[in-house]
This record gives structure tokens, sequence and C-alpha cells, in this order.
């Protein structure tokens, strides 16, 4: 057994606690004890706040390599796709490997514990399969694991260029050509004690109302995570009440998609209907702001989706940035500016998005709450940089959430092991793989 003692840590209420005294056996979190003035002989001392691991609920670890080069000039979501396809015309298993490894190890650096792998590049060229069907997703879950983090593989099913377009060019390597054949490649997949496997309808563009019903279908059964990207953009609103006379959420809700595990990533598009059929669920919304910034996406109401009953994650989509601190005010941030109101999003219920919210929406129900039985992830910030400098105990928790960035995060532990020690991972040289990986895909 290890114990840890934090000079203060969050337990998921209003404030941080001071002197927490944390067990940890087997992976799992054994003993929580508060009122512990200093650490007893044995116990490792984390100084700052510890906090539970971060989710990164929906992440496409290929853009990565975007970082920093779709900036120039004018343009929409629909010139970045374009940018986003040659790239992705560039990944094989091997190049896909190293860049996913080093940029899963960027997200433990900042304190994610788990990816949420938004996974829709299974093919070779001009969508030829590999020997192996699942190389790609392979290649991610051991990017995952060499990175010291959890997966959660949200496979993808992607069938159509658009409302009834066959897929063209680089989409010919998402497509499976149909549901059934997407069902027999995903069932050759598998989980762990570090892995989950989960469903996705790409979008209501690139699935069919009868295939989502499919995917939707053997998620229910398994009892899978099932993610899609909805209303990011009004075009794509507008197309399908053009073909079906339906939004995408009302679309996703009569396939049956909204029955079990559903969340929704963006949700920017909302009308009232939605937003009650999202709410009435019980259904997720994945917000991820800094991609929404980058790509003009718009800024979501999830004030709204909160209050009719919806849960909310984090994900950091495209990696334009990399910071779980960043994503979660920006929530809060976003709607201050759209409806010039403050305090729409408490600080804690924005932690909790960024941690449990974020692991129960990718199948870990396990995780991201610091309490006896669950996975032992602990996430240290430290106090001392000068974003932190001079921070309250009494109201840490709001530090943390509006001022604190990603490397203020001194140590991470996932599942009891040791992943980040000092602000550097104990085993990847996060940048120089970054530099390697990124040039490699772009040569
Ligand atoms: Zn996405």
């Amino acid at each position: 057994m290890t114990a840890y003692w934090c000079e203060l840590a969050w337990l998921g209420g209003e404030r941080a606690e001071a002197g927490v005294l944390i067990d940890v056996e087997d992976g799992l979190i054994v003993g929580v004890t508060g009122g512990a003035p200093a650490p007893p002989a044995g116990a490792v001392r984390l100084d700052g706040v510890t906090i539970p691991g971060l989710a990164n609920a929906h992440s496409h670890a290929f853009q990565r390599a975007l970082r920093g080069r779709t900036q120039q000039g004018a343009g929409s979501f629909w010139t970045w796709r374009e940018q986003m396809y040659r790239l992705a015309d560039r990944l094989d298993p091997e190049s896909y490997l190293a860049l996913a490894r080093a940029t899963y190890a960027e997200m433990a650096l900042a304190g994610i514990t788990c990816a949420g792998e938004f996974h829709y590049v299974h093919h070779g060229p001009g969508g030829t399969p590999y020997q192996d069907p699942n190389e790609m997703g392979r290649a991610l879950i051991a990017a995952a694991h060499e990175a010291g983090v959890r997966i959660t593989l949200i496979d993808a099913c992607y069938l159509h260029g658009g409302i009834g377009e066959p897929p063209g060019g680089t989409q010919e390597r998402f497509s499976d050509g149909s549901v059934e054949r997407w069902v027999e490649r995903v069932e050759g997949l598998r989980d762990d004690d570090s892995v989950r496997i989960g469903a996705a309808v790409h979008s209501m563009r690139a699935v069919d109302p009868e295939s989502a019903a499919a995917v939707a279908g053997w998620a229910g059964q398994g009892g899978r995570p099932l993610h899609a990207h909805v209303s990011e953009q009004l075009v794509e609103n507008e197309a399908c009440v053009e073909a079906y006379g339906r939004t995408p959420t009302v679309l996703l809700a009569d396939a049956g998609g909204l029955e079990g595990s559903f969340t929704a990533v963006h949700a920017t598009h909302l009308d009232d209907a939605d937003v009650r059929l999202l709410g009435d669920a019980g259904a997720c919304c994945c917000v991820c702001p800094t991609t929404e910034r980058d790509l003009a996406d718009g800024i979501g109401a999830m004030r709204r989706l909160v209050d009719a009953g919806a849960s909310l994650s984090l994900g950091s989509d495209s990696h334009a940035v990399i910071d779980p601190f960043e994503e979660a005010r920006a929530v809060e941030l976003d709607e201050r500016l759209a409806s010039a109101e403050r305090g729409r999003h408490g600080a804690a219920e924005l932690l909790r998005a960024a941690t449990e919210g974020g692991h129960a929406c990718l199948g870990w129900s396990d995780a991201g709450r610091i309490e006896p039985a669950a996975r032992a992830d602990l996430v240290t910030v430290s106090l001392d940089s000068v974003r932190l400098a001079g921070t309250a105990p009494e109201t840490a928790v709001e530090s943390l959430v509006f001022a604190a960035t990603a490397p203020d995060v001194r140590s991470v532990i996932v599942d009891g092991r040791e992943v980040v020690s000092e602000g550097r991972h104990v085993s990847i040289d996060v940048t120089r793989e970054l530099h390697q990986a990124v040039l490699r895909v772009l040569a």
C-alpha cells in the first residue's frame, strides 16, 4: 500500500480540503482521510492541489499535427476540413502510433488520465483494409498504453461523404462500406483493464438513419458508450432538415441513439426541442471550446442543457491546444461573452465535467473521483507558478479552473502508477517525440 499526503485535495465539493491522506493499493483508492496537518512517516508528499484524473472525452489524435498550421488566411470549418483530410491521407499505422503516443503523452503532462479517441481513419489509401482491419485502432490503443493513460476507443461508423453521397477521396479511408461491415470489424476489438471500446455515429452527414440505428443497437446491447458529432455547424442542421425534415438530434433520438449512454459532441446549434430531448435522456454533452473557437463553430448553450438534465464533459478535439483547465474555463467564459452574464457555471461544476463527467461518458464509472474503491488517478497542480502564486485554500478550486494551465501540473498518477513526476513524463521525452512525429507525418 502507498500513502499519499495532499497539502490540499479536491474531493468533489465546492472547496478543496487541507491535509488529506489517500491510501492506494493495487491501483485503487482504499482510504481517504481528512484533517492530517502533516504527512505521516512513509507517506508520499503532494504539495499543491490534488484533483482526480482529468478525462479528455473527445480526441482525434492525428490532428495534433495541424497545430499552428491552419491559421493563415480566410476560411471556415470546411476549408479547415480540406487541410485535415490532406493530413489524414498521410497516416499509416506506424506513423500514427508515433504521433498518437506523443500526443497522449502531452495529454498526460496536462493531467489527463484517460483519452476518448473518436477514431475514424480506419483503412489504407483508397479504403483498402489493412491485413488486420483494426490495425489503426490497435495503434491508438498501443499509443495510449505506452503513454501511460487509459483509452476509450470510440470507433466511428462513417459511410457517406454527405447525405446521400458516397464517400470520396480521403473519406474512403473512413468507410467500412456498410454498417454490417463496421459491426464485423469492431467485434474484433477487446476491452481490458485500461481499454474500453465504444461506438460512434460520426455524424448524421456521414451515417444514414437506418445505419445509425444499427450502431446504436450494437452499443446498447453491449452497454457501450455511444458518441456522435451533433450540430457543430449550422450547415449540418440545414442539410438534415432538408433531407429528412428533422434535426440531427431528433434523427438520433428516432434511431434509438439516446436510449443508452449517449454523448453529443459539440451540441452547439440546438433548438429548444433538441435541448429537451438531450436533457430528458440525461445525455452527456461534450464541449470542446478551444477547437470550437478555432473552427469558428459558435458558442453552445451549455447552461440551458444542464438545466434541462444533460451532463457535461470536455474534449480537446483537434488539439489546437491541450489544456483541460483552458477547456473548463472556456465553457463559462464563452457563455459570458454570449450572454453578458457571469457565474453561469461554477468552478466545481466545471471541474466535475473535466473529471467525473468525462470518465462517465467514456465508460469509466469507477474513475474521476477521489473516494474509496475508485481508480487511483491523482493529479497534483503546483501552486508555486506565477499564475497560481497567492492562491487561497478557500478559493483554490476557482484558481485552478480560472487561472491554472497545463504546465502547472507537477505529478500524475494513473491507476496507482506514476506517469508524470516533477512535471516530466517518466518514460517519454514528449517534446522530442512530438517534434519528430509531427514532422514525419508532414514530410
Ligand atoms: Zn471531433
